[in-house]
């Protein structure tokens, strides 16, 4: 394999799954948006973009490849990797893009489109991604069982806030089971990313596999989830008052949460 060093496309044969009829796409197994800002416009805001399009019967269909996304300015890559058997890490990468120094890059792995708009929004963004899925999954969280029903979980994401994205100016976006899918979006503001640094930056700290450095990981709800769960039956090695402050803390930052989200004062309840 030669290394690729930057943005490149591929074309891949298709069989149509509906008529077996043979086709290509043209597609990327890499994109750098220092030198193609315009696929980071497209990947963000075109959701067509891997769909295959069949000239014998019309069907639309999915295109799952890998795609390695990188963006040197801000220094961070997160990796498209369908496939749920594989991963990913710097080994990989030098074989794929090519020799150099990639210590200091904040390497993601995502294994959908939907992932990984999301990924990348939430990495151009000053604050650690971790933090954003902290707070995507305490929001759902609070949320009572009933209301849980009514939204749509994989459709949940971070989003950026307004048209023009700022960057720090994310939202929740959730989505309803209804028939208009109904959106609702709640604004992530500053000082709730800001209490959420304080109490889960330190935390994270102490465990040198989540240095969130050169290792392509993948943070996401279900990550969040099982941090905080974590933490709440205080089994991060604390042990007697730690354990009680530790736990209060994480209650703390939930009414925090219900309050910055949803204005509202919301207790944090058990499942
Ligand atoms: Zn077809």
């Amino acid at each position: 394999m030669t290394a690729k060093g930057g943005t490149h496309a591929v074309e891949i044969a298709i069989t149509c799954p509906k008529c077996q009829g043979e086709g290509s796409f043209k597609t990327w197994d890499c994109i750098d948006t220092d030198k193609n800002p315009e696929l980071r416009e497209r990947l963000l805001h075109d959701p067509m973009l891997f769909f295959y399009f069949c000239p014998k019967c019309f069907s639309r269909i999915r295109i799952d490849a890998p795609c390695l996304y990188i963006d040197r300015g801000r220094e961070f890559m997160v990796w498209l990797v369908p496939d749920t058997n594989m991963e990913m890490n710097l080994g990989e990468l030098r074989d794929f893009f090519g020799a150099g120094d990639y210590e200091n890059y904040c390497c993601r792995m995502v294994r959908s489109w939907g992932e990984w708009r999301e990924k990348i929004i939430e990495l151009e963004s000053s604050y650690d991604d971790r933090l954003y899925e902290f707070i995507k999954y305490g929001a759902f969280h609070l949320l009572k069982e009933e209301e849980k029903k009514q939204f749509y979980l994989p459709a949940y994401h971070v989003e950026y806030a307004e048209d023009n994205e700022k960057n720090d100016e994310l939202a929740l976006i959730f989505m309803k089971n209804d028939e208009d899918k109904s959106t609702y979006s709640y604004p992530i503001s500053k000082n709730m990313l800001e209490i959420s640094n304080d109490i889960f930056q330190p935390l994270m700290e102490r465990i040198p596999e989540l240095s969130g450095k050169g290792a392509f990981q993948r943070y996401d709800y279900d990550w969040a989830q099982m941090v905080i769960d974590h933490l709440l039956s205080a089994a991060m090695g604390a042990s007697g008052n730690d354990k009680d402050s530790l736990k209060k803390i994480i209650v703390l930052w939930f009414q925090g949460l219900g309050k910055e989200i949803f204005g509202a004062d919301i207790e944090p309840h058990k499942d």
